[in-house]
């Protein structure tokens, strides 16, 4: 019947009763045929407490050994849903991400994957077997444990699918599918049936953290059938789909945020050419990726210049920008956490016209200052204050009128 992979995220998986009902759900699964692999995240809230704890002994905890401690979250929770799976009858084994090879590029806290080597799970499975994967790990070639990103157990699961050519890729998790807006911020949303790659990436690199962004361009590159579903429940989840299977014709398809940006402001800059590049380079240089880029000029020949980075990058982009001060000569750098991105996403902005104008007179309507604006063709987003978030994108979401009963 082929093999089929399923995910459980960390509030599957979140305590004892929780995991005995996920084998619950994976025996069913190989009851009915399936060869079954699982990839696992960490229990719970594991892989942030492991974090405070690192920093509760080092402010700045050598990289190779927070991805060392974080792997352990999901060695954990493999262990003991494969006791729960063989407690039900059925034969299971766990395996870290080196057991079963997955080759990363080295990279800490944010490796790639390079290579898998399918062959001990597909002797495992050729047993009998389901196999329970740790998720969000992998090794690098001088054999280092390395982490994939928060977030990718979900890039885990679908990179062990395109491997095994598996019939289907399921991402278990807390909510339905995958809706209009975050649903715990604005209640009535609306799940999706289907959501196209494209705009499916979108939303995860916008903040919409029920998919992590780099399972779904391997899903679609290796057109893996991958759905979104709940742990929970038997409903129906939403699938992420070519643009040509897509059956619902939808212009905006979802409101995302994103607390996790800061803004780095520089003021009085040469107005003259070369000096952003210099800047860009030179933050570029050390991995860190600018996302929004605002300049104005001033009449006495200078420049503000303002980009937004993520949380984590600040200090380090500030610090570089800094030390160009006696090359560049600019008057002043100030960093700002109190901002937050929100962002509209549809693949029918292509077609359609103004979109961005309701969206920024829906903020202003409501009083929220724009301070900086990025498009592409398919979303648009602001910055605006963060303590403004919540009220901004359910306020977007009424505006374009998301919501309702479940489609
Ligand atoms: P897991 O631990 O299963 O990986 P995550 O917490 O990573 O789960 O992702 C699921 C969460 O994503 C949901 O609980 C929900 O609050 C959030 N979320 C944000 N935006 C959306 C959206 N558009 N649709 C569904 N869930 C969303
Ligand atoms: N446990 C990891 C994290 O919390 C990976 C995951 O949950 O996907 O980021
Ligand atoms: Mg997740």
């Amino acid at each position: 019947m082929g093999i089929i992979v399923q995910k459980f995220g960390g509030s599957s998986v979140a305590d004892a009763t929780k995991i005995k009902n996920v084998a619950k759900r994976i025996a069913r699964t190989h009851e009915e045929g399936h060869s079954v692999v699982v990839a696992v995240s960490a229990m719970g809230d594991t892989t942030d407490n492991l974090i405070r704890l690192a920093h509760e002994i080092s402010i700045d905890p050598p990289e190779r050994e927070l991805d060392m401690l974080l792997s352990t979250g999901e060695q954990v929770s493999i262990a003991l849903l494969a006791m729960a799976v063989s407690e039900l009858g059925y034969q299971a084994i766990s395996l870290t991400g080196t057991q079963v090879g997955i080759i990363t590029n080295g990279f800490y806290s944010d490796a790639r994957i390079q290579s898998i080597n399918k062959a001990r799970i597909l002797s495992e499975l050729e047993r009998g077997r389901i196999v329970i994967l740790a998720g969000f790990q992998g090794v690098s070639i001088d054999n280092e444990i390395t982490t994939l990103g928060r977030g990718a157990s979900d890039t885990t699961a679908v990179a062990i699918a395109a491997t095994l050519e598996a019939n289907r890729c399921d991402i278990y998790t807390d909510v339905e599918g995958v809706y209009t807006a975050d649903p715990r911020v604005v209640p009535n949303a609306r799940k999706h049936n289907q959501v196209t790659h494209d705009e499916m990436l979108e939303m995860a690199r916008l903040g919409a953290k029920v998919l992590h962004s780099r399972c779904v361009e391997l899903a679609k590159k290796f057109s893996v059938h991958l759905c979104v579903r709940s742990s929970f429940s038997e409903a129906e989840g939403t699938m992420v789909v070519r643009e040509d299977e897509m059956i619902e014709e939808v212009v905006v398809s979802a409101v995302t945020s994103d607390k996790d940006q800061a803004k780095v402001s520089l003021l009085g800059v040469p107005d003259i050419p070369g000096i952003a590049a210099r800047i860009f380079q030179a933050v570029a240089d050390e991995h860190i990726s600018i996302d929004m880029v605002i300049q104005t000029t001033n009449p006495k020949g200078t420049a503000d210049l303002s980009f937004t980075v993520t949380e984590k990058d600040l200090q380090a982009a500030i610090k570089i920008i800094e030390g160009l001060k006696g090359e560049i000569g600019f008057d002043s750098v100030s960093p700002d956490k109190n901002i937050a991105q929100v962002s509209l996403v549809g693949i029918g902005m292509k077609s359609h016209v103004g979109i961005a104008a309701r969206m920024f007179q829906a903020l202003a309507d409501a009083n929220i200052n724009i301070q900086m604006i990025s498009s592409s063709e398919i979303t648009i987003s602001c910055v605006i204050d963060e303590t403004e978030t919540e009220r901004a994108v359910r306020t977007i979401h009424d505006r374009f009128e998301l919501g309702g009963a479940s489609s």
